[in-house]
């Protein structure tokens, strides 16, 4: 108990009510549980387990702006998330839980400007709908004057552990800009797709926002072909297509929900023996320095 107590401090423990209210009361094993609750694990040094293991502090070119990849740049737009997940790649990330300074976005603004190449912005964070509808709305606007940019996409789990977030205004004010609006939402294990979700996801779909999913693969929450399959079923249903299964990012404290690369290809293979292949999402790992995620084929034997 002292040592998860140490593990809170740390980074701390944090859910919304929605969300624990998907769990199943009493049950420890709990999938939901298990993605957001402390543990004592979490203290044990690791090898090859690191502060910053995808290279983010390089890739940074002002603070609150990485742009790692061709033709995409990704803004954390706040440090703040309504989750603490406990294998979150960015726990120790040096932002504060603030959002960007104007002075911060002016410079990133400034930048998005000169940089003709970048057509993509990515809303990022710690999470972008952390943000108020009309800081949110100020950022659209401003990136929609960026003549280069076609598309903005937002990376958000508020959607899924808050589903009251996606409000009229949010919608509308995605749906009022000149850019193609993508909503990338960060699902794991079918349990966390209430109807409430499934509501958020209709209203965002009847404005013909693109929806997609990510998911990280975690030892002892979904690392079986069964729950991934109906991840990717459950999250068809409500409009939204799979898109990257990532491996976990090695950051320090999270060793514990590393699923072995072998048996991540074979489960790989399994999951696309058992679904159509537009629900099977890419398998990648990110790899500090490469231009793009890095695919992990399946097991061929
Ligand atoms: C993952 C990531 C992206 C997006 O990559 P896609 O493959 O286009 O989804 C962009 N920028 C950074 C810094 C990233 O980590
Ligand atoms: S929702 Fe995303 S950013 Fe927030 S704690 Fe979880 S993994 Fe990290």
């Amino acid at each position: 108990m002292a040592d998860a107590q140490s593990a809170i401090e740390r980074f701390g423990l944090r859910v919304p009510r929605e969300f624990a209210a998907l769990m199943r009361p009493g049950d420890p094993e709990d999938p939901l549980l298990k993605q957001v609750l402390p543990l004592a694990d979490e203290l044990a040094s690791q090898p090859g387990y690191t502060d910053n293991p995808v290279g983010d502090r390089e890739a940074e070119v002002h603070p609150g702006l990485l742009h790692k990849y061709h033709g995409r740049a990704l803004v954390i737009a706040t440090g703040a998330c309504a989750v603490n997940c406990r294998y979150c790649f960015r726990r120790h990330y040096p932002y504060e839980n603030g959002s960007a300074t104007p002075r911060q976005w002016e410079r990133i603004l400034d930048y998005l400007h000169r940089e003709k190449t970048i057509d993509e912005v990515i809303l990022s964070g710690g999470d972008p709908l952390m943000m108020s509808d009309e800081k949110l709305e100020a950022w659209l606007t401003k990136l929609s004057t960026i003549p280069h940019l076609k598309r903005v996409r937002l990376h958000t789990r508020l959607p899924v552990v808050l589903p009251q977030r996606i409000n009229q205004a949010l919608v509308e004010s995605l749906t009022r800009i000149r850019l193609q609006t993508m909503m990338v939402i960060h699902v794991n294990h079918p349990n966390e797709i209430s109807p409430q979700v499934a509501e958020g996801m209709a209203a965002l779909k009847d404005k013909n926002i693109t929806l997609l999913n990510q998911s990280v693969l975690l030892k002892g929450v979904n690392d079986d072909a069964e729950t991934l399959i109906s991840v990717s079923e459950r999250l068809f249903s409500i409009g939204v297509l799979p898109y990257y299964l990532h491996l976990l990012d090695r950051v320090a404290g999270a060793a514990h929900f590393d699923v072995e690369w072998r048996s991540a290809q074979r489960l790989y293979k399994e999951l696309q023996a058992g679904l159509p292949g537009y629900l099977v999402p890419k398998m990648v790992r990110e790899i500090a320095g490469e231009k793009s995620k890095t695919l992990v084929q399946a097991l061929t034997e």
